[in-house]
């Protein structure tokens, strides 16, 4: 077992222990609010409280692992429920079994096995996969008969840093999967005389026992194309012309060449032991989590945090989850964000209620696991695609110029607060003009993919890199002071210069020309954009392929 296998598990553990500790003290609770019952002669709002405590102790229990101290917390909750209906009262007999029960608990609490068995196979599954992959460079095999398409289109793939071979024909295809399985594959559908080829010759491979992933292509977009390629086993479907960074976005995920960006969960749940476990469980899938215990406290994280998905108990004291979900959505920039239930609720009017208030899925407590991480990495996951097609450039995958702005004015706002600096650059290719009309257009793309590639590689995960226009970047350096990002630009600046793009036996090279302003010397929006615009224009009047700093006015 690996060291992080072990952390995640025994960080499991060690919450599982410190959840047991405090039962006594969460029983006591129970007695309090059943004795607090009695004094308000059984008034409907000392019931609640009682039947609220009672079912998140059964709730978190569940959760646990600790399946006997559930067993009876459901019965005092139904109980606890039942009592609360309009008709019915609290009789001698009620009372009698209620306490019963609380006398039951108290038993089962003393009498837990700290070492029964808790459900971390999930973690371990998770954690054994991270520490595997890593291989440096993807193999991708391309079948495509066209030798124009396919020529093309390996040339862009690589641009993003994979290793691709080419195949016009099927069987050569199949014999190199034999021979040597890629990392995934790259599938035209219709071949000469074979319409289905594609995904025949897959549900072939398939049959061998290869569990290579596969992409389409096709010029197809019927539901019947999309349906064999689904039958054959496809892991995604582009139609032509293929947007090669969306294609090669999948083709990172897929290989796993890139960690993706991990998703935030804001978890709600005013248990904090039972927040905590969910934490541990969506951090040990490589999740980033922010937790709230009480409800009210919500805006802040909503906010700052900007979550992709927020899970939330259902029964909370101040405001429960139905609550919570429709201030959330009234909020504007929150409106779409998926919004989970998990609540050991197991009424389905009341899941459905939940529903209608603006939840996107209900989930029950206890809830194992890989169950929890998928629902969660699903819904995070699409709206993440969602969210990307608003923010980001479709060609080069970076942020796109309104998003670039927002970001600069949040960097400004925070080097402001924090008293730190920031730098903005503007880079723009030289002569571009000159590149699309001697070698083409698509030519010219591949150079702007190919820059934005390296700006994403070489930059780290804290700057902001967009594409401001059409051949003009942006890259917004948080905490970083003018030298050093004078220095980091120009580095970039040398890379690019060095690549060389093949046009047939030939190749060519291409520049780029930057101009990088600071904070320090620039406060605002207007006039540190003016500043970068102005150095880049010096640098490139004095010669393109050149780095200029602006100069304070
Ligand atoms: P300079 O060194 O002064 O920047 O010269 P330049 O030729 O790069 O500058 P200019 O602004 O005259 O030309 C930019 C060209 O970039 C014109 C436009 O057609 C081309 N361009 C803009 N967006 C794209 C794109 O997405 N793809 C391709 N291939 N070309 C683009
Ligand atoms: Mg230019
Ligand atoms: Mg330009």
């Amino acid at each position: 077992m690996n060291s992080q296998v072990t952390t995640a598990a025994g960080k499991l553990k060690r919450i599982r222990e410190a959840y047991i500790k405090q039962l006594p003290a969460q029983l006591g609770v129970i007695r309090k609010a059943y004795n607090d019952a009695v004094q308000d002669s059984c008034g409907l709002a000392g019931m609640e409280i009682l039947h609220r405590s009672i079912h998140t102790l059964k709730g978190a229990c569940a959760s646990f692992g600790l399946k006997k101290l559930s067993t009876v917390a459901a019965s005092g909750e139904l109980l606890a429920k039942n009592v609360m209906n309009p008709e019915a009262s609290a009789d001698r007999i009620w009372h009698q079994k209620i306490q019963e029960c609380l006398t039951s608990l108290e038993a089962e609490i003393k009498n837990i096995d700290t070492s029964q068995y808790f459900d971390t196979r999930a973690v371990e599954l998770v954690a054994a996969s991270e520490v595997t992959s890593g291989r440096d460079q993807k193999v991708i095999y391309i079948c495509e008969d066209d030798s124009y398409q396919r020529l093309s289109l390996a040339t862009q793939i690589e641009c993003f840093g994979f290793n691709v071979t080419s195949f016009g024909e099927l069987d050569q295809l199949s014999n190199a999967v034999q021979n040597s399985a890629p990392d995934a594959i790259v599938m035209d559908m219709i071949f000469p005389d074979r319409p289905t080829g594609g995904a025949e010759i897959i549900e072939t491979i398939r049959k061998q026992g290869s569990t290579v992933p596969v992409v389409y292509i096709s010029s197809l977009n019927d539901f019947n194309s999309r349906l064999s390629a689904v039958r054959a086993g496809s892991s995604a479907y582009f139609v032509k012309p293929v947007n090669v960074t969306e294609l090669c976005s999948t083709l990172d995920t897929l290989t796993h060449a890139v960690a993706p960006d991990p998703y935030r969960v804001l978890i709600v749940d005013d248990d904090h032991h039972l927040s905590e476990l969910y934490a541990t469980i969506l951090q040990s899938a490589g999740m980033n989590t922010v937790t709230v215990n009480d409800p009210l406290q919500v805006m802040a994280p909503l906010v700052d945090f900007k979550p992709d998905l927020v899970l939330t108990d259902m029964y909370m004291p101040g405001c429960n989850g139905m609550e919570l979900a429709k201030a959330v959505r009234q909020m504007g920039a929150s409106f779409s964000i998926p919004i989970i239930y998990l609540s050991s609720e197991t009424d389905v009017g009341k899941q459905f209620q939940a529903m209608r208030m603006g939840g996107d899925e209900f989930l029950t407590k206890p809830i194992t696991s890989e169950n929890l991480i998928a629902a969660v990495a699903g819904r995070a996951g699409r709206m993440k695609v969602i969210r990307s097609f608003m923010v980001r450039d479709s060609m080069t995958g970076l942020f796109n110029h309104s998003t670039c702005k927002d970001y600069l004015e949040m960097a400004l706002a925070q080097a402001q607060r924090q008293g730190t600096e920031v730098c903005f650059a503007m880079i723009d290719v030289d002569k571009f003009k000159s590149v699309n009309d001697t070698y083409g257009h698509l030519m010219g793309d591949q150079v702007l993919i190919t820059l934005s590639r390296l700006l994403q590689q070489r930059l780290r995960k804290t700057d902001v890199v967009g594409r401001y226009g059409g051949e003009e970047f942006a890259v917004i350096f948080t905490d970083c002071d003018l030298t050093t990002a004078i220095q980091v630009v120009d580095q970039l600046r040398e890379s690019f210069a060095t690549l060389r793009f093949p046009v047939g036996d030939e190749s060519f090279s291409s520049s780029f020309s930057s101009g990088v302003a600071s904070f320090s010397l620039f406060k605002d929006m207007e006039s540190i954009c003016k500043a970068a615009d102005t150095a880049l224009y010096k640098a490139k009047e004095t010669g393109r392929n050149r780095v200029c700093a602006a100069a304070a006015t």
